[in-house]
């Protein structure tokens, strides 16, 4: 059985360009960016469209992609490698984050504010001129490969004082404001990326603005334009839209019973 090489950047390549309907002038912006390899910074509330933005642009710049979803409990070793024990000994395992730096990926840091400081702090001389990595427990510096671009995403909206990028951090990189698209804008993504059409798309999206008015007055957020698409996929599957909506877009939002009543009346006087 052949072992798969973790430095074969053929593994991390996006085959199919990915649906991406642009906002605004974001993929040219993006595109600027990567010719000096700014290290870029996405912001914005959870599925807006941050993730596939990334997988969009790896895809139109040709270059592999490398994915970590960030969490609390992630160390600065889960990204940049271990020393592992097996019956013929030890063996260093690179982290995603240093085959990234290797192969020359665009390495995408998701949530970044989740992982802990100490985590944020290795990608510091990655993000300046000197675009290195050093493997302390292994005594060797990586030097970054000249198409090695580091992109993290995070969401303002769940920050506090604990869980904020220091200013260190933020000044390294050029950032994008990414939002809920507009309504047209999103009703045609939703359409497009479910197939369904275009008039059920815009209530789907009239619903999950009225849940974003919510927001600060009992929900901590909207409703997603991820939500909506899966939404949207289960009436394109021939669920009822009024289940399809509680389903997707209601039940997992909130688990308080008067925000839930406000939301399915919402969804009453659109289907
Ligand atoms: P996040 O901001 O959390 O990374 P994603 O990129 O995963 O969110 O977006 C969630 C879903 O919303 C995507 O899978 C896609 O279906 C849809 N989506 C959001 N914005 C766009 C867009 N501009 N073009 C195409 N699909 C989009």
């Amino acid at each position: 059985m052949s072992e798969i090489n973790a430095l074969d950047p053929s593994q991390y390549m996006i085959k199919d360009e990915p649906f991406y309907r642009p906002v605004s002038d974001e993929i040219e912006l993006f595109e600027s960016g990567y010719a000096s390899r700014m290290p870029i910074m996405l912001k914005g509330p959870t599925g807006c469209g941050k993730s596939r933005f990334v997988e969009y642009m790896a895809h139109k710049l040709g270059k592999p992609l490398i994915t970590v979803a960030c969490n609390e409990d992630m160390t600065a070793s889960d990204l940049v490698g271990r020393y592992l024990i097996d019956i013929n000994g030890t063996k260093w395992q690179d982290g995603p984050l240093t085959v990234a730096a290797r192969i020359g990926a665009i390495c995408y840091l998701d949530e970044v504010v989740e992982a802990r400081q100490d985590t944020t702090v290795v990608i510091h001389p990655l993000t300046d001129h000197r675009r290195v990595l050093p493997l302390d427990k292994k005594g060797e510096l990586v030097e970054a490969h000249p198409d090695f671009q580091l992109v993290i995403s995070y969401n303002p909206g769940y920050q506090s004082m604990m869980k904020d990028l220091k200013q260190s951090t933020k000044q390294r990189f050029g950032g994008f404001k990414f939002d809920y698209p507009e309504e047209a804008v999103e009703a045609d993504i939703v359409a497009k990326e479910a197939g369904i059409d275009q008039a059920t798309a815009e209530k789907l999206v009239q619903i999950a603005q009225r849940s974003r008015n919510l927001k600060g007055h009992g929900l901590d957020e909207g409703i997603s334009t991820r939500l909506l698409v899966y939404a949207a996929q289960l009436i394109n599957k021939g669920v009822d839209p009024k289940k399809a909506c509680t389903m997707a877009l209601i039940t997992p939002l909130t688990d308080d019973d008067d925000i839930l009543d406000t939301l399915l009346t919402t969804v009453d006087t659109f289907f």
